[in-house]
């Protein structure tokens, strides 16, 4: 099994804010495992720290679709940088699979990119809407099992 891990749950500086959002219970959990580490927003191109940004018009999916966006707080449309670094996550995670083997990610709660199940819904205040970010929904349209943290 190879598990596919948000990188700021595991204590890498790439969160919006500079920051990271480490969890112990992630840490302990995949330890003697075999894992790869995604930040999809700073592969698609972004800078850490960055804007915060949400989607607007739909969640994951509708992104991928082109029937929704992603904006930054400052109003800026970042939605291709989302999509880009879904596809590059994707990609670093096939390149790490054996062939055949299972693959289950644990990305972190409630981002653009990574939450799975509730996503912030585009107002800012930090609301919750069901829906999945943009890398979350295309691991999943690919058959991988996404948790959250909060799974685990
Ligand atoms: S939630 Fe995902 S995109 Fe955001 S900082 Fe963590 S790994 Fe990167």
């Amino acid at each position: 099994m190879l598990y596919v891990i948000s990188a700021c749950l595991l204590g890498e500086n790439c969160k919006y804010n500079g920051g990271n959002n480490y969890n112990e219970k992630v840490a302990a959990f995949i330890e003697d495992h075999s894992y790869i580490m995604i930040c999809p927003e700073t592969s698609g191109g972004l800078k850490t720290p960055r804007v915060p940004a949400e989607m607007v018009g739909g969640t994951g999916n509708e992104v991928l679709e082109g029937k929704a966006a992603v904006i930054s707080e400052d109003g800026t449309d970042v939605t291709q940088e989302f999509v880009a670094g879904a596809y590059f996550a994707l990609e670093d995670i096939i390149e790490a699979a054996e062939e055949g083997e299972e693959i289950m990610a644990v990305l972190k709660s409630k981002s653009p990119s990574c939450g799975a199940g509730m996503v912030y819904d585009g107002s800012f205040e930090d609301r919750l809407t069901p829906g999945d970010g943009v890398t979350a929904a295309l691991l999943k349209s690919k058959g991988i099992k996404v948790l959250t943290e909060q799974d685990i």
